[in-house]
């Protein structure tokens, strides 16, 4: 699948504490400090948890049977993602996973 998107993993990093955030946020839900600057993550993880969606939402019927995972993140952080993988791969909880592009659907990596 080739969807246009962003292929940098962008963070972001409290100016106050140095916690690392995946999402936007207004401020640090661990400090309060309200600076959160860019940080360029490596793009690299594991499967902390995934399972496999039968069962889609109308949008994504066609799609059926996809894998959704947790990434636990090199940063330490974890992400919720859809996993590009071949037919003959296999998911596996710590399998290591890198970073393809994040767009308006999500997060995605690959094995
Ligand atoms: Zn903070």
């Amino acid at each position: 699948m080739n969807m246009p998107g962003e292929e940098r993993l962008t963070l972001l990093r409290c100016a106050g504490c140095g916690a690392l955030h995946v999402h936007p946020k207004v401020l640090c839900p661990k400090c309060g400090h309200e600076v959160l600057l860019e940080h360029s993550a490596s793009g690299l993880g594991n499967i902390y948890t995934f399972t496999t969606i039968w069962v889609a939402p109308e949008a994504f019927k066609k799609q059926v049977p996809y894998e959704i995972a947790l990434v636990q993140l090199e940063e330490g952080i974890k992400v919720t993602a859809r996993i590009n993988k071949k037919p003959e791969e296999t998911m596996q909880i710590g399998k290591p996973v890198k970073f393809l592009r994040k767009n308006n659907l999500g997060y995605w990596f690959e094995l």
